[in-house]
């Protein structure tokens, strides 16, 4: 009797140890530490945009995505994790971004993102990498200059979906109507093809979109800020400050002021040191 209570109460511990493992075997991404994940793989997994020249855009001769995030998300993974530590990109579009940094696709994501307060209640933000200011694309010799002219003559304005620019725009021209297209070449196209008589978007975007398509310009200066995190998910503060140091450093030791250089010094009219300034 004695030998099979002791057998029950062996059984009930496997059982209890089996179920006590399975609770906490798998725990969900979101409960990870991601950091700590990070260095033993010596991988930082990156959401970036492949849509946007300037700051990421997918050369499709080596397949190799370029530009200022990209060479700063390399950055950053070197200073956290070492000379050994290996950037991996993923593509992301602003309407993509948030939900793939939820589900744990990403690490972090460097692709344009205005740091807002309604987002600031969802992910963590670095501090400001890049201080962009929302502004207007339009054909060269456009009778719109600025964001009042859309509004007087009762524009539409282009934009792309999961971008906060075509609401700020339309708060401030209430009479354009917005169309939002799902990644900038198709807002390009759309502004060729005239469904809109302003592209609305950040003006280092603009800039980017003017330097590929000659016959568009940038207009009327700027009326928001843009100012530019890296998002992570919310519990990852120990990532959050790893990334925050990363950025102190590249800071003061020129390697952001490099990189700013590479990427902006070319394009003509962007006062790109004014965006770079802290
Ligand atoms: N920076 C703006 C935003 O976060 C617009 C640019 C973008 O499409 O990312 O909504």
């Amino acid at each position: 009797m004695r030998r099979t209570i002791r057998f029950l109460a062996s059984l009930l511990a496997v059982l209890g140890l089996t179920v006590g493992l399975s609770a906490c075997g798998n725990p969900s991404l979101a409960a990870q530490d991601v950091l700590q994940a990070d260095r033993k793989s010596q991988t930082m997994t990156w959401g970036v945009r492949a849509d946007i020249r300037l700051f990421g855009l997918l050369d499709t001769r080596d397949n190799q995505i370029k530009g200022f995030e990209i060479d700063l998300a390399k950055a950053i993974t070197k200073q956290i994790l070492g000379p050994k530590g290996r950037a991996k990109f993923v593509q992301v579009t602003s309407a993509t971004r948030m939900p793939m940094l939820e589900n744990g696709d990403v690490d972090a994501i460097m692709a344009t993102v205005t740091k807002t307060p309604e987002r600031a209640k969802m992910v963590a933000f670095s501090s400001t990498y890049f201080n962009a200011g929302q502004s207007l694309l339009v054909k060269k010799g456009s009778s719109i200059k600025n964001i009042h002219d859309l509004n007087a003559q009762h524009g539409t304005i282009l934009g792309v979906v999961g971008a906060n620019s075509v609401e700020k725009a339309l708060a401030i021209a209430p009479q354009a109507k917005g169309l939002q297209l799902t990644d900038y070449a198709q807002a390009m196209t759309a502004l060729k093809s005239g469904q809109g008589q302003a592209l609305t978007t950040d003006n280092g975007i603009l800039y980017g979109l003017s330097l590929q398509n000659p016959g568009y310009v940038v207009t009327g200066g700027t009326f928001v800020a843009e100012p530019y995190g890296i998002a992570m998910a919310k519990q990852q503060q120990p990532l959050k400050r790893a990334v925050d140091q990363a950025l102190v450093t590249l800071r003061q030791d020129g390697e952001y002021q490099r990189l700013i250089n590479k990427w902006f010094h070319n394009v003509k009219g962007f006062d790109y040191e004014e965006a770079a300034h802290q």
